[in-house]
């Protein structure tokens, strides 16, 4: 066939086109004996065609495919008459290389394959950058740990694996404590670095069998596959925690992390990759709850928590989306003129199967889900339009309470969108009383006394609730721009019956009088407690004695009774 080739000038031509392509060409006979190859097939396979004219190809096999598949080429080439696909071939130095191939039959005048053509490229690049690109998507840039995706990957195989061979398997979910802190206080490149330290240590706190993904930000897991039983694998965490907490030095700056980890067992605590990782995660996070790092492992309790949680929250997105909210309110009365001064406005929940829900019930996850945001907006503007509602009705102007969460107070924006709520029902800024806890004043101090500052300076009035319970003492409150204490409930309640807290209850009173406030109690029940109150020169009650929390309708008609005159009268 060489020779045939080269016989006259068309095949002469052929000749030379087979030598300048690029992609290796090798053509055999019937009986798969090679009749011409060009110089890209030498180029690529490393041998010369006098090496290989009148041999059979399988001197190229690597090894990696087996016979059946060299079969199914045969087959498809006599039923086709052409095959194609990728195949890994062996050069003469030996090594193993990736080719695209395709294979086709040459037929002559009567239609019946004579020759078989094959023509093929080189892919070791491309497969390099494939395999580059698919090695990318499964670990992060910035660590080269195993991401998300792979870590999902091992363990869905090591949970088949396990159930075959009935083993256990543990599966850890790692969050570094306040690392925004981190990056915040140093900077992107400390945060960085930090991160790649973390997962050195991680690295050297278990054995190379063991799977650590950088799940993403400051969340990494371990997948467990040989320690699965309770004990080791809390010394493991164990292990990562003292690991983590070593300082480290970067770029000048000593810094010391410390991690929260959930950790969750393969059979006990789910037999598939998605709620194991997911229990993982909630054990972490009530470490997280719990004051960070630490261990913990997933427990059916835990569990039913987090459910209950999710539900609870869509539940309060769609509350909040049908209105069912509704905000009752309770009076306030003042001791020294008999007149009620405030009306505290409390939020209840219309649930339309469960009925009325209590604040307490709800406002909690609110706060830990950021839904207070929304709902004390709505209560803020509810509050405002009925106070407008009544001066309409010509009912004495009464100043509004409106309890607001530490997050509400910690949003941007506070003071704008309580003014703009005030200017849109047309009431002056002396209209509304913020209420706040002490453990809001406490919590980031300067943010706090800076926003209740302009608040102050706008006109509008702040009191301290449930003061006495917190861990503030008397003397902060001077930094404080505040006009009301509200002596907590539980003060109140054993105000007769118990001697500490009938001292607290007055030492309070006249403290606050000394700093200028007004003082209010909470939870009045008795008419033995109004009577301690007033005979400690409390300034004002509020409390079922007087009144429940009631609707805007009923609390009207309270108001037009001026029942409570007596109230204070009695003194
Ligand atoms: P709080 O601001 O200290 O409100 C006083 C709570 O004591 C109210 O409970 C009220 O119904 C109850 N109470 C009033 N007088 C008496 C009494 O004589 N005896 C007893 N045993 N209880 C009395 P409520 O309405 O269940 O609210 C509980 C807490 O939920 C409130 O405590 C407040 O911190 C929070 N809250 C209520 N409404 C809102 C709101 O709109 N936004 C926010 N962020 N928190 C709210
Ligand atoms: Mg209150
Ligand atoms: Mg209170």
């Amino acid at each position: 066939m060489k020779n045939l080739i080269k016989s006259d000038s068309n095949t002469q031509l052929a000749a030379s086109v087979l030598n300048h392509h690029l992609k290796g060409i090798m053509i055999t006979n019937l009986k798969g004996r090679i009749m011409v190859v060009n110089d890209a097939f030498s180029k690529i396979t490393g041998y010369s065609s006098d090496e290989v004219i009148g041999k059979k190809p399988t001197f190229l096999y690597s090894g990696r495919q087996g016979a059946d598949f060299y079969k199914i080429i045969w087959a498809e080439l006599h039923t086709l008459g052409e095959w194609q696909g990728e195949i890994w071939n062996r050069r003469k130095n030996g090594t193993v290389y990736p080719e695209w191939l395709s294979i086709s039959g040459i037929r002559d005048d009567e239609g019946e394959i004579t020759h078989y053509v094959a023509i093929f490229s080189d892919i070791t690049e491309r497969k390099l950058s494939e395999e580059r690109l698919v090695y990318l998507a499964h670990h992060s840039i910035l660590t080269d740990l195993p991401n998300h995706r792979l870590i999902s990957e091992r363990l869905a195989q090591a949970i088949k694996q396990a159930e075959r061979k009935k083993k256990k398997l543990a599966f850890l979910s790692i969050d570094l404590d306040h690392f925004k802190q981190v990056n915040e206080a140093f900077g992107r490149p400390v945060g960085d670095e930090l991160l790649i330290t973390v997962s050195n240590r991680l690295k050297s706190a278990v054995r190379d069998c063991d799977t650590i993904s950088h799940l993403s930000g400051d969340s990494f897991a371990i997948l467990l596959t040989e320690s699965s039983e309770v004990e080791h694998t809390a010394t493991i965490a164990q292990k990562i925690l003292n690991l983590l907490s070593k300082p480290t030095t970067l770029d000048q700056h000593t810094i010391i992390i410390s991690a929260s980890i959930g950790i969750s067992l393969y059979p006990a605590d789910g037999t598939d990759n998605k709620t194991l990782m997911a229990h993982a995660d909630q054990a972490m996070s009530r470490v997280k709850k719990q004051g960070c790092n630490g261990y913990q492992f997933y427990s059916e309790e835990i569990g039913i928590h987090s459910l209950e949680r999710i539900e609870l929250k869509m539940a309060i997105r769609r509350a909040l989306e049908r209105n069912e909210f509704e905000l009752y309110y309770q009076p306030k009365l003042d001791l020294k003129t008999g007149e009620i001064t405030c009306l505290e406005s409390l939020i209840r929940w219309q649930h339309p199967e469960k009925g009325l829900i209590l604040p307490a019930a709800f406002i909690p996850m609110a706060e830990e889900t950021n839904l207070i945001i929304p709902i004390g907006e709505w209560g803020l503007r509810a509050a405002c339009k009925q106070a407008r509602r009544w001066i309409n009705k010509g009912i004495p102007p009464l100043r509004i309470g409106v309890n607001f969460s530490a997050r509400q107070f910690q949003q941007e924006g506070l003071l704008e969108s309580v003014l703009s709520v005030l200017q849109e029902n047309d009431l002056p800024s002396s209209a509304l009383e913020l209420e706040i806890t002490e453990s809001i004043a406490m919590d980031q101090v300067d943010k706090g006394i800076k926003t209740m500052n302009q608040l102050n300076k706008h006109g509008v009035r702040l009191a301290i609730d449930d003061f006495g319970i917190g861990y503030s003492s008397l003397g902060y409150l001077r930094q404080f721009p505040v006009h009301t204490l509200k002596v907590d409930q539980s003060f109140i309640k054993n105000l007769t019956t118990n001697k500490d807290d009938a001292a607290i209850t007055a030492a309070i009173i006249s403290m606050g009088h000394n700093l200028n406030l007004e003082v209010i109690a909470e939870g009045v029940e008795t008419e033995s407690e109004l009577g301690f109150l007033k005979q400690h020169d409390c300034d004002g009650v509020q409390g079922y004695y007087l009144s429940r929390p009631l609707p805007a309708d009923m609390l009207e008609e309270f108001l037009l009774t001026g029942n409570y005159r007596e109230l204070a009268g009695t003194r």
